[in-house]
């Protein structure tokens, strides 16, 4: 099942759409195609890509292909080929029957390179892979012909076949286009189409030994299954006259146009695969779906929606220029979903005990509390109350500063949906002085937190009945990098120096209200004065309730906007 977005923001690739539609390019239709290579796992990147491809195609009643760009054996498995449908599922968008791999145009791809050679348009050519690089001169200077470019066609096809054979060692030989290397565009340099590796494929096995390179297949492929928008990030711009190139000497029937965008930058996050993998391999991280990891299994297990995320891409939009996205706006746009969406309820992460003096004792009440206040719909709970509850060590302060309207000796405030209680007595460890008890009576008049003399307090605190709660592992995490560009600190200092060393807070003994009890993995919740939370799918059990924190309620995104607004 697709998710349909709201109503799609305008950006220029959307007008380039609506007049090839108008104008009968392609014959009205919409083709696109999201093509990740399987060599790890999708971040927050490569949503704004399937966003726009998928949202694209369903707006204009196409259709969109998820394509495995997988033309290189060694980085590539299956693990990946997995986790990245799985993610693109879990986004809210389907391709039907249209999955496809590149390698399953390895054949054809194979006869289009003998189709050229035959045309005289590609050449098997002998330098070694650094003499190509010194050959092929740079943006001032033109480059040099390789002595293997004039081999005649029957030579080219001779070697050509030996090499797939298996005739030659890796590195030996490759197939180069022969374009122009005089050319302004590098990409257009007699670029190679195809190396030797002896390396067994993830889906081909030891069927080939040479490999089409990206350039040559990725056209090939959007041509072969007739796509007709074929979008990318602006890093391919000047190889789209390559894309052109192989596409008008084959003279295929589809030519899809090649259109790119901006990709995604984010702030105090690095968005490369290349990069991600360090942090798993090294042990940065617990792995690819690590809650602080920008990956979408990590955002997935943090508990981020995938309605948050779609809001997201779409509020950011697609533009023609690079920019770095401010972190906040993610935030802001999790949070904004979560508020409509989860339950509150009540969790005390740094307990600390207080006993309601004149309470009965083993008396427990049930009192109701309200599920969601954006949402009237979700109803009420019963929460038990009792004599001994536990509140936030930080609600207590022995000798409060001024504007302190939490607990304090001899203060009222009121529990939530509970009573208004005072402080009489702090007990202390006789050795450290820590507080470990507080002693309070409770009014029985302000049942429900209101009194009805109409006397006011300032603060709300929430609270666990002590009998009733339910132990709870919390992982507090923060952004996984202080500094906001990780990519390039001072004086090329490699990102892994600034990842931030509180990244990851565990408290062990929180205290949960009893209802958390059934609690199942993947569960999101609003704890109350706190965040928003959901329940660990790797490590949470019955016995042993985790819980991740998504984000922190405090919303610096909106404080932004507010100021902005204020200068305007
Ligand atoms: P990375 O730089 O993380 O290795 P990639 O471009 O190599 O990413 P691919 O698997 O080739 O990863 O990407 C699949 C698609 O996702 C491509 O069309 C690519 O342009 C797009 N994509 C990748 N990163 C981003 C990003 N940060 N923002 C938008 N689109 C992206
Ligand atoms: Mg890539």
């Amino acid at each position: 099942m697709n998710c349909k977005l709201n109503t799609p923001p305008p950006n220029f690739i959307r007008n380039i759409i609506i007049e090839d539609i108008k104008s009968g390019k392609h014959g009205g239709k919409v083709i696109t195609r999201f093509p990740p290579e399987p060599n790890g796992y999708l971040h927050i990147g490569h949503a704004k890509s399937i966003v726009l491809n998928f949202g694209l195609a369903l707006e204009f009643n196409g259709r969109c292909h998820l394509r495995f760009d997988d033309t290189n054996p060694t980085k590539e498995e299956e693990e990946y080929v997995l986790a990245i449908q799985e993610d693109v599922a879990w986004l809210g968008y389907y391709w039907g029957k249209h999955l496809y791999y590149a390698s399953d145009y390895f054949d054809r791809l194979y006869d289009y390179a003998i189709e050229l050679i035959k045309m005289g348009k590609a050449y098997v050519c002998d330098l070694s892979a650094e003499q190509i690089r010194q050959y092929r001169g740079t943006l001032k200077e033109p480059g040099k012909e390789s002595p293997y470019r004039n081999r005649s066609v029957e030579e080219n096809l001779d070697l050509f076949r030996r090499m797939r054979q298996g005739e030659f060692p890796d590195g030996a030989r490759v197939l180069r286009a022969k374009i122009d290397m005089a050319s302004g565009n590098l990409n257009m340099r007699d670029p190679v189409i195809y190396r030797i590796m002896h390396t067994s494929h993830h889906r081909t096995g030891n069927k080939w030994c040479i490999y089409p390179m990206y350039d040559f297949t990725h056209c090939l492929s959007d041509s072969i299954e007739g796509i007709t928008h074929s979008i990318c990030t602006l890093e391919f711009e000047d190889h789209r006259p390559l894309y052109d190139w192989f596409l008008d000497q084959l003279k295929v029937e589809c030519h899809p146009q090649q259109i790119e965008f901006a990709r995604l930058n984010l702030s105090y996050t690095v968005l490369s695969k290349r990069k991600l993998i360090q942090l798993v391999e090294g042990g940065f991280v617990s792995g690819w779906d690590d809650p602080r990891m920008p990956t979408i299994s990590g955002i997935r297990r943090r508990g981020y929606s995938p309605a948050s995320i779609r809001n997201f891409c779409e509020r950011i939009g697609v533009a023609k220029r690079d920019s770095v996205v401010d972190i906040a706006l993610l935030e802001h746009c999790v949070r904004e979903d979560l508020n409509k969406t989860s339950p509150r309820v009540m969790a005390v992460l740094k307990p600390l005990k207080v006993v309601i003096e004149n309470y009965p004792e083993g008396k427990t009440e049930e009192l109701e509390a309200v599920n969601n206040p954006e949402d009237p719909s979700a109803g009420t709970r019963m929460v038990p109350f009792s004599r001994e509850i536990y509140i936030e060590q930080d609600d207590f302060r022995e000798d409060p500063p001024k504007k302190f309207f939490r607990l304090a000796p001899g203060k009222e405030v009121r529990l939530r949906y509970a009573y208004f209680i005072t402080c009489h007595r702090v007990i202390k460890d006789e050795k450290t002085g820590e507080i470990i008890e507080l002693r309070c009576t409770y009014d029985p008049e302000t049942r429900g937190g209101a009194a009805p003399d109409g006397r006011k307090v300032r603060g709300t605190l929430h609270w666990v009945s002590a009998i009733h709660a339910v132990k709870a592992e919390v992982r507090l995490y923060d952004r996984l990098f202080s500094v906001p560009d990780p990519d390039h600190g001072k004086e090329g200092a490699d990102f892994k120096t600034f990842i931030n060393p509180r990244s990851l807070e565990v408290i062990h003994d929180c205290m949960v209200e009893p209802g958390l009890r059934d609690a199942r993995p993947g569960d999101r919740y609003q704890f109350e004065r706190i965040g928003y939370f959901c329940v660990d799918t790797v490590d949470s059990d019955p016995g042993h309730l985790v819980f991740n924190r998504t984000v922190p309620l405090r919303d610096t995104w909106a404080k932004i906007e507010k100021t902005h607004r204020k200068g305007k």
